[in-house]
């Protein structure tokens, strides 16, 4: 993980940097917030460590100007302890999180990697927010599906299934993987819904229904 640390006092600076470096992490440091803008405009980080009182732009300026550049990287910002009001202005003008000074490191960490792994959740489903296959496009957001360019109109079931199928793709996925998935894990093992639902979507999906294969004693594979 790459950290960018915004903040003056190089006795906290030091204390974040040497945590974080024996965590493993690569930790650039800015004294201010001209410097911070700088090395956000020529490189990427993961997260940034911004404090709130800095000479010259405050850390409140530094995040407004990062913003309105959609440089999007989360900002975790450091407060001064019950500084209220500068929490929730920070919040306001696009900080994720922030932590009020004195902090432990423990829960510096935890909160990086909090705000890490959001970020990365996010831009993830951001990527496969559309499903395709040959001419299936599933879009998740819209819940429309077309085939080969025609809306076929599904049950909410139908959706759970053709999403799990797409993501899925030249997987086998079993019966019970399939029923747990898309109904619940207390359904009767022995229905036989999931091969009514399969052959209902193939049906749906023709010309393309032979994509969805039976897998003879193991379950179904899409793709
Ligand atoms: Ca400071």
């Amino acid at each position: 993980m790459n950290v960018l640390l915004v903040e003056d006092e190089n006795r906290v600076a030091d204390f974040i940097r040497r945590g974080l470096k024996a965590e493993g992490w690569m930790v650039e440091h800015a004294v201010d917030g001209e410097t911070a803008l700088e090395l956000l405009q020529q490189r990427r980080f993961d997260v940034i460590i911004l404090d709130l009182v800095l000479p010259g732009i405050s850390g409140q300026d530094v995040c407004q100007r990062l913003r309105a550049r959609r440089i999007l990287t989360p900002v975790l910002m450091l407060t001064a302890l019950d500084a209220t009001d500068e929490r929730i202005a920070g919040l306001r003008i696009g900080a994720d999180d922030y932590l009020p000074k004195p902090f432990s490191f423990e829960e510096l960490v935890a909160r990086l990697d909090a705000l890490h792994r959001r970020a990365h959740d996010f831009s993830a489903q951001a990527t496969n927010e559309v499903l395709r296959h040959d001419g299936i496009v599933f879009n998740r957001s819209s819940l429309l599906l077309t085939v080969d360019g025609a809306e076929v109109e599904l049950s909410a079931k139908e959706r759970e299934l053709v999403t799990l199928l797409l993501s899925n793709e030249k997987k086998v996925l079993s019966r019970e993987r399939i029923l747990s998935a898309v109904w619940s894990a207390q359904e009767d093992p022995l229905t036989n819904v999931v091969d009514v639902y399969i052959a209902r979507l193939r049906k749906k999906l023709t010309p393309y229904g032979h994509l969805i294969a039976t897998v003879r004693g193991a379950g179904y594979r899409f793709g």
